[in-house]
């Protein structure tokens, strides 16, 4: 209800995708749907199943910040924005997050997640899965759809390891904590009170997603990644069990998927150990440098591609930047 307006609807595999919003903005709203497309076709193209018969984004402006559901999300969208350079990138990762949260949370979740008591808190250790990989597919998908750049994907990954590395909670708060204590805590990685001993899912989230990626990519030459989880627990858990899974469950379709034992990388779920980025990042071809400011001790990274790269971390890098999906 109300006074709405209707931006130019497309259909996937014959399903219809509609943006509908109130006081939307002024901009190009033919071009934004194109690029929305792509961004909702790479999407799509990780799991390989569209379970719904049509899909709505409700945006309410202005505003920034959504919620999911199954075949809709709702979103404060300000198209106002478009029209700034550079905020493209930003807006299309928030929609392409909401929009995989369709699979990842909605019908790709942990156990605890539904169906719900609503008299009872509902905890789980998973939110790093369900929100942290869901950023980390939010960037692959806007790389994957031609609408960000190696250097922008890059950028994105070291905003999260600067936000993860330089915050003191890290030597205080798990991955799997920091997904049990949202409950109190509130999810963006702030302790309610005194110092500082919580971290954010948002960010230590997609940085093991990566971890993850790259390991499973490099134990089986490149045959299977992260994305082959995704799909595994989506066919088997969402399809066929119709319930969520347990935190061993997911690390055992993971090591299932890797042909390998995932217990180095998941201590980086369970417990505050330091990352060990290079030796990861090299699985991809990629290198990691820091600097130290030496006045207050802040990090910064950036990650680069190496300069000499065997012909599996070629394939590595490719095949995760899109270029040569299988
Ligand atoms: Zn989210």
């Amino acid at each position: 209800m109300g006074d709405l307006v209707e931006l130019p609807s497309f259909k996937i595999k014959g399903i219809e995708h509609r943006f509908i919003a109130y006081n939307p903005g002024s901009f190009d709203t033919e071009e934004f749907m194109k690029s929305l497309k792509k961004v909702i076709e790479a999407g799509i193209n990780i799991i390989g199943d569209i379970p719904y018969k049509q899909y709505t984004f409700i945006g309410i402006g202005p505003g920034f910040g959504g919620i999911e559901h199954l075949n809709n999300s709702t979103v404060s969208f300000d198209g106002n924005r478009l029209n700034i350079k550079g905020s493209m990138n930003r807006i299309m990762n928030f929609l392409g997050h909401e929009y995989f949260h369709n699979y990842n949370v909605k019908r790709i979740r942990p156990y605890e997640l539904g169906p719900f008591d609503y008299d009872k808190e509902n905890r789980t250790n998973l939110l790093w899965v369900s929100e942290g990989l869901t950023v980390y597919y939010e960037y692959l998908i806007v790389k994957r759809a031609g609408l960000m750049n190696e250097n922008e994907l890059f950028n994105n990954l070291e905003g999260n390891i600067v936000a993860y590395e330089n915050d003191p909670g890290r030597s205080f708060q798990s991955l799997s904590q920091a997904s049990y204590n949202t409950w109190s805590d509130g999810p963006f990685g702030t302790s309610p009170k005194g110092p500082d001993k919580a971290i954010s899912y948002y960010d230590k989230g997609p940085v093991i997603g990566m971890i993850l990626d790259f390991t499973i990519r490099n134990a089986t030459r490149n045959r299977k990644s992260l994305d082959d989880v995704m799909r595994l627990l989506y066919q088997k858990y969402y399809k066929k069990l119709q319930r969520g899974f347990t935190d061993a469950e997911f690390m055992e379709e993971c090591e299932s998927v890797a042909g390998i034992s995932l217990a180095r990388e998941f201590e980086y779920v369970y417990t505050t150990q330091d990352i060990d980025y290079s030796d990861y990042l090299a699985y991809a071809g990629l290198k990691i440098d820091t600097e130290v400011n030496r006045e207050n001790g802040t990090k910064k990274f950036a990650i680069s591609k190496l300069e000499d790269m065997n012909s599996l971390q070629e394939n590595i890098l490719q095949a995760w930047l899109g270029k040569n999906v299988r």
